[in-house]
């Protein structure tokens, strides 16, 4: 069996060794050791001034919501995972659906002005699949409305962006450590916010909302642990070789795929790409189906990644159409992308994709 995805995993015997500094101080939790560690060496490796190692990528989401006290409305993405949609309504605000743009399928900023109305409060845009969205645009409307930017980052770890990390943009981004995503802590996540005061409420917010005896705000349980801040610490000096690896087998799908008959979404040219997808745009959802029962015959899974388009959720309570996404979410398939993913099987995967294009 061939799974989409297939975590990365240093030796056991490293990951023993930086967990055994946790167990001879029988400390495992809260802001042990390894935590502190992996934060500052991921401030240092994404050069930026304020992170949170989190317990995952969502509950940061919430977190930037709740630290701007959005109530109201935000301007959102439709393609996504559910993760972004469901945070704000998590929180009580209302997700506006602003179309995605059909080359990058971040949402499209030239669309995103005729949304604003009194009760806009934010914008919560994806990085998707690491390509970054239109970071200027979304600024300059952000600074003329007055409204929040919140990047959901999840994909962009090892992304950079005009040579800054893709997680440095917006007011707050968040990113998922996730098995399955590029950097991986197995659980995990962070938050990274641009001013001393909001990281300050945040690092509030993460541990129950006080220190010591002192009870000073709201807060939730988003800590993480020694044992996941150990595969971090073991996961980030590989993260060099882990995107090289990813990129070979990008290469390889590359010279062997029909190109011609399948679009792929575009990755902007001042950018760095972390290699954390393979998505493939067919023709027709028909031929996806197609495909996707081929390789499961084959014992190779994919992954329709995304779909539904966000806007179709069954529990939102007002349809807004989007077209552009909801065309591409019914046709974008993930192929197998994963370090140890082997040219033999690269080549089987690409036939059978390319005899039913
Ligand atoms: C993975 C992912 C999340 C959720 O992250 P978790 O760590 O699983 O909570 C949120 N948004 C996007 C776009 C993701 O891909």
């Amino acid at each position: 069996m061939i799974n989409v995805t297939k975590t990365y995993l240093p030796s056991f015997d490293e990951y023993t060794a930086i967990l055994k500094r946790a167990w001879d101080k029988s400390w495992i939790t809260n802001n042990g050791e390894l935590v502190q560690e992996l934060e500052l060496k991921l401030k240092h490796y994404l050069g930026v001034p304020h992170l949170l190692f989190t317990s995952n990528g969502t509950v940061p989401l919430q977190m930037a919501l709740k630290v701007f006290n959005i109530k109201k409305e935000v301007i959102t993405t439709p393609f996504s995972y559910v993760a972004t949609t469901n945070s704000i309504l998590w929180e009580g605000a209302r997700p506006v659906f602003v179309d995605i743009d059909p080359h990058t399928l971040c949402i499209d900023a030239d669309k995103i002005e005729a949304a604003v109305t009194e009760d806009t409060e934010a914008i919560m845009a994806t990085h998707v699949y690491g390509i970054p969205c239109a970071i200027e645009k979304i600024d300059s409307i952000a600074q003329k409305y007055r409204l929040k930017v919140i990047y959901d980052a999840a994909h962009a770890f090892g992304c950079t962006y005009n040579g800054s990390s893709l997680l440095s943009y917006g007011d707050i981004s968040t990113c998922s450590f996730h098995a399955t995503k590029v950097f991986h802590t197995g659980e995990g996540g962070c938050i990274i916010a641009k001013e001393d005061g909001v990281a300050q409420q945040l690092l509030l917010y993460r541990s129950f909302g006080h220190l010591g005896d002192d009870y000073l705000s709201i807060g939730i349980n988003a800590k993480n642990s020694e044992f996941h801040a150990a595969l971090g610490l073991c996961n980030l000096p590989a993260i060099g070789e882990i995107i090289a690896a990813r990129k070979q087998v990008y290469l390889e799908y590359n010279n062997r795929l029909k190109l011609k008959k399948i679009q792929q979404p575009e990755f902007a040219k001042n950018a760095d790409y972390n290699y954390g997808y393979y998505p493939v745009i067919f023709e027709s959802e028909k031929i996806l189906l197609n495909v996707r029962e081929a390789l499961l015959k084959n014992g190779i899974s994919t992954r329709r990644y995304f779909y539904p388009s966000l806007n179709r959720l069954p529990f939102l309570n007002n349809f807004q159409h989007c077209p552009i996404s909801e065309d591409i979410s019914s046709r974008v398939l993930a192929l197998p992308l994963f370090t140890s993913l082997r040219t033999e099987d690269i080549n089987q995967i690409s036939c059978i994709v390319n005899e039913l294009v």
